[in-house]
């Protein structure tokens, strides 16, 4: 905690917050190893004189909670509809707690697509949690808070026995991508639980791929590794999500076998009707090339869109233009509609949704 005064201004703050991030954020040699420190600020200036500690260090906390939540590594200041905030999360996290016991959660089925023929060729299972009173809770609302709270372990099991129970109905060439979070794949036992769910449902391993993002590697743990490596070895496919928004270390890359990237849909986003050349998602291309990755673009929007990442060899796309996530049954419906399974590229943009 650190107590600021004399202030002028809410510069004064922010050049304060600025130097202790930017200060913490420099690396440093532990037994000649280089560490490095991340760090997140809540400010809450104290008006004059008329609050008490107590408050202010509780609405500086509420702050550091939304930074952490929103950006971490960066600083905020305490607004009042922060409390608000607070108190909604509190309520998702007690009722997060028998969610899954009480049958509100649900999946839905996103076309993973080759961009060749566009033909169906996987599916992403998303989660759905229906609150009896909030209604649809967005998973980028509960997924945080479960991790947090630790729930994410039961959410990412049901999601997983779950999608496996569904994908087997499928037809062969049709492999399932389901999202797992750093804390399930940290848990020793994380490859026996996903044994388990494959000898049950009767799917063979290699028609899984588990979608995880970078932040698995933050921690050194030799248990993930290990883990990862003992996933391989069953014939389970490794996703890299949301390829481009963080760090995108190569040696990640390097030091593990994926066998898929997916690109970030803020990067297709910027994919203009004009199709100016895109230097980075080239470099991808080419990169992924090299290292023999099969690259997924995600987030499609727009024919223009699906039309670069075809010129620029991306063997796979997925977003709204081809298919929304959809229940079960949508999708089931739709890979085996023939005439929706070879659709041309011709066809208007209509006719996907
Ligand atoms: P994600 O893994 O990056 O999933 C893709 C998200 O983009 C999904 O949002 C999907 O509905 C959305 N999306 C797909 N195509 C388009 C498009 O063309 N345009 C736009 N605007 N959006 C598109 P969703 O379902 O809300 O999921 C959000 C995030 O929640 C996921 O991001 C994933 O990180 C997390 N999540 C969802 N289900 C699970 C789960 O079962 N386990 C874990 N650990 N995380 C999950
Ligand atoms: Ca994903
Ligand atoms: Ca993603």
């Amino acid at each position: 905690m650190v107590v600021q005064t004399a202030v002028n201004s809410r510069q004064d703050v922010e050049y304060l917050a600025e130097r202790i991030i930017t200060t913490l954020k420099r690396p440093f040699l532990v037994d000649q190893r280089e560490v490095q420190l991340g760090v997140s600020i809540g400010i809450a200036i104290s008006g004059l004189g008329q609050r008490t500690a107590g408050e202010i260090y509780k609405q500086a906390d509420l702050a550091l909670y939304t930074t952490k939540t929103l950006r971490r590594g960066s600083y905020q200041f305490f607004e009042p509809s922060m409390d608000d905030a607070f108190k909604q999360a509190n309520e998702i996290r007690s009722d997060l707690l028998g969610a899954v016991a009480r049958n509100e959660l649900s999946l839905v089925f996103q076309p993973i697509l080759r961009t060749m023929d566009l033909m169906v060729v996987g599916a992403e299972a998303l989660a759905r949690w229906l609150h009896p009173e909030r209604g649809n809770v967005p998973p980028d609302r509960f997924i945080p808070i479960a991790e947090e709270t630790g729930c994410i372990i039961e959410i990412g099991e049901w999601v997983l026995r779950e999608a496996c129970r569904v994908a087997v109905t499928w037809p062969e060439h049709i492999s399932l991508s389901v999202n797992v979070s750093p804390k399930q794949i940290s848990q020793p036992n994380f490859h026996d639980v996903v044994a388990d769910i494959l000898a049950t449902a009767g799917l063979p391993a290699d028609r899984l791929l588990l979608e995880i993002t970078e932040t698995i590697f933050f921690s050194s743990s030799t248990t993930i590794r290990r883990t990862l490596q003992e996933l391989m070895e069953m014939g389970v496919r490794m996703v890299l999500d949301d390829f481009g928004t963080g760090y995108s270390s190569l040696s990640y890359l390097d030091s593990f076998e994926f066998q898929k990237i997916k690109i970030d849909r803020s990067f297709i986003t910027k994919i203009s009707d004009a199709k100016e050349p895109m230097p980075i998602l080239e470099a991808i291309m080419g990169l992924s090339r090299g290292l023999a990755l099969t690259v997924t673009a995600e987030g499609i929007e727009t024919e223009a869109q699906l039309e670069y990442l075809k010129l620029i060899g991306c063997q796979e796309v997925q977003g709204y233009l081809l298919g929304r996530p959809m229940p079960e049954r949508e999708f089931t419906k739709r890979i085996s509609d023939p005439a929706k399974k070879l659709m041309p590229m011709e066809a208007p943009a209509k006719k996907f949704r």
